[in-house]
């Protein structure tokens, strides 16, 4: 997920470039593939990278245990500093914050590693297959998203013969 942005860097500030994304890229083992679009902005000092971006993730549900894919959009916002000037080609200082995006010595701006944290950022805590999911069976086991199972109606049965041997006492 890589962008050449060495004209935009020599354009004026507020220049833009809209980029369309469609890649897959490597999260938690799995490939997942990455759509959308990014519009690019020449800032005073980089590159501003904004756009939303969607993929599906595969998750595990927190109730019934069941794989499913999740979707989730991703709102990125990010300014890419410039390592290299682009005019001289010289180095610059790194900048003062340590976390900050940069574009690298031949100013391309990778945006794997954004994309990465922000799906990091928006992964549910308890991710749910849907709203109104049903769990399992706290008894056998059984995904009650696949149709009752039938311990409640063995449930039943036992105070029914509990019943019947009061009658017969
Ligand atoms: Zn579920
Ligand atoms: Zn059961």
């Amino acid at each position: 997920m890589q962008i050449n942005v060495s004209q935009l860097l020599e354009e004026t500030i507020g220049s833009t470039r809209e980029y369309g994304v469609n890649e897959t890229i490597d999260m938690a083992g799995g490939g997942c593939i990455v759509q959308g679009g990014v519009e690019l902005v020449r800032t005073d000092r980089g590159i501003l990278v904004k756009g939303m971006l969607r993929t599906t993730v595969e998750f595990k549900c927190s109730r019934c245990l069941s794989l499913f894919g999740c979707p989730l959009a991703l709102n990125i916002e990010e300014e890419y500093l410039p390592t290299t000037d682009v005019v001289s080609g010289a180095w610059l200082p790194l900048p003062e914050e340590p976390s900050c995006f940069t574009i690298d010595e031949h100013y391309v701006i990778d945006l794997t590693e954004a994309v990465r944290q922000y799906m990091v950022l928006t992964v549910p805590m308890k991710p749910l297959c849907g709203e109104d999911c049903a769990g399992l069976c706290p008894h056998c086991g059984h995904n009650l998203n696949q149709g009752p199972c039938d311990c409640l109606s063995k449930e039943i049965d036992c105070r029914w013969s509990d019943l019947s041997k009061v009658d017969l006492s």
